[in-house]
This record gives C-alpha cells, sequence and structure tokens, in this order.
C-alpha cells in the first residue's frame, strides 16, 4: 500500500514559510510583492484557477490584483494591457490564465509577457533558460513535482523516470527538470507504442495526459512513485479525478499523490514562490 505524498499538506506548510518571509518585505523594501492575473472570459475551470491564486496570495500577504475582462477583448486590448502591467514598477508578476478565447492567439500573448515578469516561466525565454541550465522562471506545476518528490526524499538520480505527456506546460519540463537531476527519462504520448510496457519500466511515472484514471495497475511496476498530474472530471460523477486510477494503482506504488489535493495546490505555492523571486530580482536590480 503507497504512501500518499499530500500536496496540499505540503504546500500549506511552504505557504507558512513565504507569509513570515512576507511580512518582512515592507519595513526591508517599503513595498509588498504584487501579482497581476487576467482573466479573459468566464470559463468555469479558469475561473476557480484564478480564485485559488487571489486566495493564496491573501494567504502568503502578497498583493493580489485580478483583471477580469470580457471574453469579447480583442488581442490589441490584452496586450495594451500587458504593456501597461510591464512598464509598472510596482508588478513583479503577470499571469494571463489560458485557455484564451479563440480569436486570441496565446503565442502571441506570451511572448509580450516582460520574462521577469512571467510568473509561470511560459515565455520563450524562460523555456530556452530551462533547457541551456540558466537563470530564469521555471514552470509551475513541474516545480512542484520536484517538490513534492524531494519532500519525501524520493531518489531521483538514476531512476528510470516515464512521462506520459509532452505539453509545454507540464511533460516537457519536468522531463527536463528529471534529466537535471540525472534520471533516465523517457516521454510517452498518444503515438507511443505499447504504452503500458514503457510505464512498467518506470521507477518514477508522471501522469500528464489529461484523460480520467487512464493509468491503470497494469501499467505500473510494484514499488513505483505515481505523480498524478491529471485533472479531469469523472464523466459519470461529475467529481475531479486525476489521470491515474488511485484506488487500485494504490495498493501496488510505493509514493502516489492524490487528485484533488496533490500537485494543483503544489501548482499554486511553487506560482506564488516564482511571484516572490520576481519580486526579489526586482528589488535586486533597483539597487
Ligand atoms: P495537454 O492536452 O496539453 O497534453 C496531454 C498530453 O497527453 C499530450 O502530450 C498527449 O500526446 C498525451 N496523450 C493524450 N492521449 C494519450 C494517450 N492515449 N496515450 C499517451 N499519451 C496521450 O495537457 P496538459 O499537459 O496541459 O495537462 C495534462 C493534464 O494535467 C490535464 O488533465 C490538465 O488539466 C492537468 N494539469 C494540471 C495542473 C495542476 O496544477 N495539477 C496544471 C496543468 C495541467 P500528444 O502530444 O501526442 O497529443
Amino acid at each position: 500500500m503507497a504512501e500518499i505524498i499530500s500536496g496540499k499538506e505540503l504546500s500549506a506548510l511552504k505557504k507558512e514559510k513565504m507569509k513570515a518571509q512576507v511580512a518582512t518585505f515592507e519595513a526591508k523594501y517599503g513595498r509588498l510583492p504584487k501579482l497581476s492575473v487576467i482573466l479573459v472570459g468566464d470559463n468555469p475551470a479558469s475561473v476557480s484557477y484564478v480564485s485559488g491564486k487571489e486566495k493564496a496570495c491573501i494567504e502568503i500577504g502578497i498583493v493580489n490584483n485580478t483583471i477580469r475582462i470580457p471574453d469579447t477583448t480583442t488581442q490589441e486590448e490584452l496586450l495594451k494591457l500587458i504593456d501597461d502591467l510591464n512598464n509598472d514598477d510596482l508588478v513583479d508578476g503577470i499571469l494571463v490564465q489560458l485557455p484564451l478565447p479563440k480569436h486570441i492567439n496565446s503565442d502571441c500573448v506570451i511572448n509580450a509577457i516582460k520574462p521577469t515578469k512571467d510568473v509561470d516561466g511560459f515565455h520563450p525565454e524562460n523555456v530556452a533558460s530551462l533547457y541551456l541550465k540558466q537563470k530564469g522562471t521555471v514552470p509551475c506545476t513541474p516545480r512542484g513535482i520536484i517538490q513534492v518528490l524531494d519532500s519525501k526524499n524520493i531518489q531521483i538520480e538514476g531512476k528510470n523516470a516515464v512521462v506520459v505527456g509532452r505539453s509545454n506546460i507540464v511533460g516537457l519540463p519536468v522531463s527536463k527538470l528529471l534529466l537535471d537531476r540525472n534520471a533516465t527519462v523517457t516521454i510517452a504520448h498518444s503515438r507511443t507504442k505499447n504504452l503500458a510496457e514503457v510505464c512498467k519500466t518506470a521507477d518514477i511515472l508522471v501522469a500528464a495526459v489529461g484523460k480520467p484514471r487512464f493509468i491503470t495497475k497494469d501499467m505500473v511496476k510494484d514499488g513505483a512513485v505515481v505523480i498524478d498530474v491529471g485533472v479531469n472530471r469523472d464523466p459519470v460523477t461529475g467529481k475531479l479525478c486525476g489521470d491515474v486510477d488511485f484506488d487500485n494503482v494504490k495498493d501496488i506504488a510505493s509514493y502516489i499523490t492524490k487528485v484533488p489535493g496533490g500537485i494543483g495546490p503544489m501548482t499554486i505555492s511553487c506560482l506564488m514562490e516564482n511571484t516572490i523571486e520576481s519580486f526579489l530580482r526586482h528589488m535586486e536590480d533597483k539597487k
């Protein structure tokens, strides 16, 4: 029976530490970190993600400015808003909640965010920094996954890691972080042949597919560490569930994360960390 790693508890601990750190900023720097989140439209999942981010800012003491604009907003209007935030010295982090309405090109929008304020780590400059092992902002979900592994001192070096999913926001960056920690990494995707066999080679299995309970017990090696990134709606109950068939996989894994309460809260606490780091960089630059 696997030990469940609670991202909820781990992120609560991290938030307590950040709160204590942020409490010193007013005296030290004369102001608090500020995160601007732009929400275009009212996609229910996006609304819920944005309110989670607002709540975390309030808990920690980060100033939050969520800008809600209608889905009729034009790309030019959105780019102008980003430009204003880029030039606002009091804004440390800018996050545009994805997905955007179809008439807006997400790449153009991400590219418009000043890299030093890109707390999602999606700007090409930050992506390049990750691949070149240079200083930059690491995307929140991959960063949270590594922290979850580290929280239990799970050895990464020399292990076989299989990441199912190759998206720019989860699959690819987490693969790079695992590689940087000297795992032997396999990236699987929708064209992978014999997926079950590939997954069974994993000492560390990361599921970032977006399909409810897609990873079943027969795909998991005995004693594997299983990280479930998926956030899906159960087609029958409508409740949140992950990409891993948790109820059965937990019997053979050594460690496993749960959905909800696993990687989701870690993503938010890493966003808070990225915002604080961005703030501290801005304060350093001002010296
Ligand atoms: P994407 O849809 O961008 O990527 C999904 C990946 O899964 C693709 O690479 C795709 O392969 C692969 N895939 C799809 N079907 C199969 C299959 N049958 N066999 C093997 N691979 C398959 O999703 P994201 O990476 O953005 O997100 C993945 C999941 O993680 C989602 O549920 C999302 O909601 C969740 N998520 C959770 C976060 C959190 O904070 N917990 C943050 C971000 C995402 P291909 O490239 O070949 O199409």
